[in-house]
């Protein structure tokens, strides 16, 4: 595996790789690496000749008063679990590499963007669109992986793919979960082993949720009632049933839909969905 600190030696290794015609899948994480990270390395790998794994804690998609200085640091355990699994080269850069001196980006997240995760967090997407966009650029892969569990981020990144014409695919990867229930999160580290009990609320109100929905139950009162149960052990950021595809209301056309929250359990903030067909 080949570990590359700065672009130079990012795209050496991928230019190389070009020139024999492999085809190259690409994995964004910021580290902290744990299964669910690990599911989209290996459907990378079941996909293309070639995987790169990126691990960069981007300071532009992080809010003020949030965790970008305490974010979990798993360097040396990253590398050898990505070695394990038979990763062909990891990227490592710093701040300077993807934002050289001077270096500004216009680019803006497009319109499903909006709402959800972007009232709370104001510039997070952007941030997301332009280290995306920045990691295509220096890695040029053809296949781009990444988790449904930040599903609105997925979308946003298809949205720019498709606006901007980049000749990436992109794939996306289950969520994967602890036993419990609890979707795994580089975040869950925060949480105390009774945290972690309360956590399995989530999944499970939302599994409620979706099992009322396709019995015909009227979503809003599900919705209101979900959130007077996750409000005994959650400060909650968002409880919203929309049309996965488009993120705005459900219509009498919507074909599938997403039940997304972002709560609070003490000073973490932990996101998951549930996406399923209208009955
Ligand atoms: P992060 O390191 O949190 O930026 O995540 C890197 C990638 O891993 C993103 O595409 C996430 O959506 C994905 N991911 C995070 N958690 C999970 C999970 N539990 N299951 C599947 N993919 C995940």
């Amino acid at each position: 595996m080949q570990v590359c600190l700065d672009n130079q030696q990012m795209t050496d290794v991928v230019s190389t790789w070009k020139i024999q015609g492999q085809v190259i899948a690409f994995v964004p994480t910021m580290g902290g690496l744990h299964a669910g990270h690990l599911s989209l390395v290996h459907q990378a790998k079941a996909n293309a000749d070639k995987v790169v794994v990126s691990i960069f804690v981007n300071p532009t998609q992080f809010g003020e008063n949030e965790d970008f200085d305490n974010y979990p640091n798993t360097l040396e355990q990253d590398l050898y679990e990505l070695e394990a699994c038979q990763v062909d080269a990891v990227f490592t850069p710093n701040k300077e590499h993807i934002y050289p001196d001077g270096f500004t980006s216009h680019l803006k997240a497009g319109s499903l963007s909006q709402g959800l995760c972007s009232n709370a967090r104001p510039g997070h997407f952007d941030g997301v669109v332009q280290v995306v966009h920045r990691l295509f650029e220096i890695i040029a892969p053809d296949i781009a992986i990444f988790g449904q569990k930040d599903y609105q981020q997925l979308l946003v990144i298809k949205q720019m793919v498709a606006a901007l014409s980049l000749p990436i695919q992109i794939l996306s990867g289950a969520i994967v979960r602890e036993q419990s229930g609890l979707a795994m999160s580089t975040r869950n580290q925060y949480l105390s082993i009774e945290q972690k009990q309360q956590a399995l609320k989530l999944y499970q109100v939302l599994t409620e949720l979706k099992q009322e929905t396709l019995n015909g139950r009227n979503l809003a009162t599900a919705i209101q009632d979900a959130k007077t149960i996750l409000s005994q052990d959650f400060k909650i950021e968002y409880l919203s049933a929309l049309d996965a595809n488009t993120l705005k209301s459900i219509t009498d056309n919507t074909s599938k839909i997403a039940i997304l929250c972002a709560v609070f359990l003490g000073s973490t903030r932990l996101i998951d969905n549930i996406i399923f067909n209208q009955g």
